[in-house]
This record gives C-alpha cells, sequence and structure tokens, in this order.
C-alpha cells in the first residue's frame, strides 16, 4: 500500500484543498501517515502570502532531499499552492526531489491523472526496492517534530470559492488563485450534508472574499447559503472565513441570529488599518467609518459576538500619526482578538513600488505597542466570561493532560473530562480566565 503524506502551509483553504486531496488518494486505496519518514509520496502544499511563509517552505524542501529522500530513493515529492504557481522553474531548478509542481490556477483534473500515475508507478517501484534492499535497508531517520495524528474532532473545511478579484496592493492571492470562481451551492451542500455524516461537528466555510459568493446557477448570494447550510440536519458549528467589509451585509448578520444553534456568533472581519489614508493604499475599498458602522451592526444584531481582525502594520506611507489612528479604532471597537502582521512586500504587488518609510526599530516598536494594547483588551474582554455558564466543542486532549474545547467564538478553553468528550458539545462554567483562553469545570 502506498502511503502519503501531506505538509500544508497557509490559510484553512489551503487545509480544504489538501483534505481534499487526501480523500482522492485514499479512494486509490493509499493511507495517509503522520511523519514524513512514514510516506512513499510527499505532498507539500504552498503559502505565499508572506515571505516567511515561503523562507519555511524552501528549507522544508531542503530537509526533504536531505533526509529522507537520501534513505528512500523512490520517494515522490509534489508541490502545490500558491508558490508552485509563481516560482515553478526555481523550484525545479533548485530540488531535484521534487517530480512535480502543480499551481494553484490549473485544472485540477491533471493532478488527478500525476497522482494516479505516480500510485501505479511507486507500487512497482516499491516492490522491486524492498526486494532487492530488504538486507541492507536500515530503516528511516527519525526526525523530531513529526507526529502522529491524535483522536481529535472531526472538521469540514469547505472552499465555496477559489480566487480573487479585489487586488488589494500589498496581496498576491490574486495573482497566484486567479480571478474569483465560487462553486456550486447544490455541490457544496451535498458535501456539508455528507460530511455532517460521517460525524463533522463543526463546517467552516473558506473563501478568499466570502460574502461576495454567488451561486453559479442560481446566483444567489453568501447569506442565502448560510442559511441552507443552517438548515441541514445534525449538532454542529458553522464558521466562515474571511469576510471583507466591502461586502459585508445586514442580511448574514440577521440569518446568524435567526440560527443561533447552528451559525457561530463569531466574525473574523479584516480592518488592516485604522487610516483612510492608508486603507486607499491598499486598494480596500472601504472607510474606517464604513467599517466601524458594520461593527455597530453586528453587536447590535448578535450582542454575544465575538470579532476579530487581522492589522498591517508600517504599510509603505504609515506615518506615526496613521498608526495611532488604527490604535485607537483597535481601542474603540475592542476586538477579542487581533491577527497583527509587519508589512512585507510581494512580488508581482502594486506596493512593491511603493517606498518603505519605516525603519526597522519602529516597525518592531509599532508592532509590539499593537499586540501589548491587544493583550490587555483581549484579557478584559475574556474576563467579562468569569463565572459564565458556556457552551463548547471539544476538540482534543493536549499534552498538558486537559481537554481543548472552543466557544463559538472560537476563544479556547482548558477543562478536565475523559476522551469520551471529544467531538461533543457540553457546558462549561468558567472558572478562570487568562489573556489567551479560559479554564472551565464541566456542569
Ligand atoms: S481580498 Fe485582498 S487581501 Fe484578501 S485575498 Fe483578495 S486581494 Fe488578497
Amino acid at each position: 500500500m502506498i502511503k502519503f503524506f501531506l505538509k500544508t502551509y497557509g490559510c484553512q483553504a489551503n487545509e480544504a484543498d489538501s483534505a481534499a486531496i487526501s480523500i482522492y488518494l485514499t479512494g486509490l486505496n493509499c493511507k495517509e501517515v503522520y511523519s514524513e519518514t512514514e510516506a512513499d509520496l510527499i505532498i507539500v502544499n504552498t503559502c505565499a502570502i508572506r515571505e516567511k511563509a515561503e523562507e519555511k517552505f524552501f528549507s522544508y524542501l531542503g530537509m526533504l532531499n536531505k533526509k529522507i529522500k537520501v534513505n528512500k530513493p523512490y520517494l515522490k515529492t509534489i508541490v502545490i499552492g500558491c508558490i508552485a504557481t509563481y516560482k515553478k522553474d526555481e523550484i525545479y531548478k533548485r530540488f531535484d526531489n521534487v517530480n512535480f509542481v502543480f499551481g494553484a490556477k490549473e485544472d485540477l483534473n491533471n493532478l488527478k491523472v500525476v497522482l494516479s500515475d505516480f500510485i501505479v508507478e511507486l507500487e512497482s517501484i516499491k516492490n522491486i526496492y524492498h526486494s532487492e534492499n530488504s538486507k541492507r535497508d536500515t530503516g528511516f531517520l527519525n526526525l523530531g517534530g513529526f507526529k502522529t495524528a491524535p483522536k481529535e474532532l472531526k472538521r469540514s473545511l469547505i472552499n465555496i470559492m477559489t480566487g480573487c478579484n479585489n487586488y488589494c496592493s500589498y496581496c498576491i492571492v490574486p495573482f497566484t488563485k486567479g480571478r474569483e470562481k465560487s462553486f456550486s451551492a447544490f455541490q457544496i451542500l451535498q458535501k456539508i450534508e455528507q460530511d455532517i455524516k460521517a460525524g463533522a461537528k463543526e463546517v467552516t466555510l473558506l473563501g478568499q472574499n466570502v460574502n461576495s459568493y454567488k451561486d453559479p446557477e442560481s446566483g444567489t448570494g453568501f447569506f442565502e447559503l448560510l442559511e441552507s447550510v443552517a438548515k441541514i440536519e445534525g449538532e454542529f458549528w458553522v464558521r466562515f472565513l474571511s469576510p471583507h467589509p466591502k461586502d459585508m451585509t445586514k442580511e448574514v448578520l440577521q440569518v446568524m441570529a435567526r440560527y443561533p444553534e447552528k451559525l457561530c456568533a463569531y466574525v473574523h472581519h479584516p480592518l488592516q488599518s485604522g487610516s483612510n489614508k492608508i486603507l486607499q493604499a491598499m486598494n480596500r475599498t472601504y472607510t474606517v467609518e464604513q467599517f466601524l458602522e458594520q461593527i455597530d451592526w453586528m453587536k447590535t444584531i448578535l450582542p454575544e459576538i465575538t470579532i476579530t481582525t487581522d492589522i498591517i502594520v508600517a504599510f509603505p506611507g504609515e506615518t506615526n500619526q496613521n498608526f495611532e489612528q488604527t490604535m485607537r479604532v483597535i481601542e474603540a471597537v475592542r476586538f477579542d482578538g487581533i491577527f497583527p502582521f509587519i508589512y512585507s512586500a510581494r512580488k508581482y504587488t502594486k506596493a512593491l513600488s511603493l517606498k518603505d518609510n519605516c525603519s526597522k526599530d519602529e516597525k518592531i516598536k509599532r508592532i509590539n505597542e499593537l499586540i501589548k494594547k491587544q493583550q490587555d483588551i483581549t484579557f478584559e474582554q475574556n474576563s467579562l466570561k468569569m463565572g459564565k455558564v458556556l457552551r463548547v466543542l471539544v476538540e482534543k486532549r493536549m499534552a498538558n493532560g486537559r481537554l481543548l474545547a472552543r466557544t463559538q467564538g472560537n476563544i479556547r478553553v482548558f477543562l478536565d473530562g475523559d476522551d469520551s468528550l471529544i467531538g461533543s458539545f457540553v457546558h462549561v462554567k468558567v472558572e478562570k480566565t487568562r489573556r489567551s483562553d479560559l479554564l472551565g469545570v464541566l456542569v
């Protein structure tokens, strides 16, 4: 039997693509393994959104070449995803252990053909190799850091669309994934129903800009899709990632309010900057005032809502004053969490030609200030949950022996209990609140 290992970088959309590949290969009678050393086929799903992710990927390929391939000459490696789209030649040139590079814009049917060809080839090569080398094959290096899949909550990650038409001036995604394309609502709903029947308790609808979704057959939009998902029978939660403020409507929030048992009262709403000048330079096409109005809708329609955001610090042209404007929005909104990034220039993007006006020290100072402010706010927001009874979904057992669960708002809660609770909804009373999580007891 051919064993495959999937290494996934980047967002949950990539996780969803990897999950689809896993299903396809399992259907070809292959087995997924959770360590590179056990695999005959390694598929690396890449992310180009930040320079750091790209560096990590290249050093990972180097490691595969030096430590894995050397012990398993027949090993096949496939690179897919965003970096594969625009660095195909470089990958082939630098890494002779890579057998196939498949870009994010290419026809998926080609990937399927290559995968099935590789499986046939591997089956015969593996047999020959093992019969000739049975005496001198001493086993593979055991690399640290790779773990076996634990017993975990079953999740359904569903790409409802791919690509993006927005061309934010700092973002490489429209160049790597191509134009926006929504998938059929009928097929999406069918897949979710299957996953729920197979035991999934959490469904995440994914896309670069989920709220611009449009069913290619009927033309219906995101809030209608959300409502159809909520009507599927079963006990499960639904999340979505990420909406774009330019397409946020009250209808989405109203549907969420109508199905509180299914649709999580959680929105990740990417602000990026609290300065209208910087938002314009980023080509975000909304203003801070419009964003704040949407936050008001959220808090009015869904009083228990959890809101998180993304902030880019030191975008070219950002002055101290612009940064202070961002800090003021952070204080006014009181997000439950933020994902802060220092701007990094990416190839092909419009912002690449803009002058970087900020020293490294200043960038670090700004991001640290932002992180510190948000940590205090998150702690205060979490403290409001002290003594409350919350419904949570149990995910897995952690190394510290406790169970990890999450609230609808994606806030981590640790509790004691046995493994049978994994994958169940339970109620916990919050007994301690901390900066990044809560401690609770079962009620
Ligand atoms: S909305 Fe902007 S940031 Fe998000 S994927 Fe599209 S271009 Fe990139």
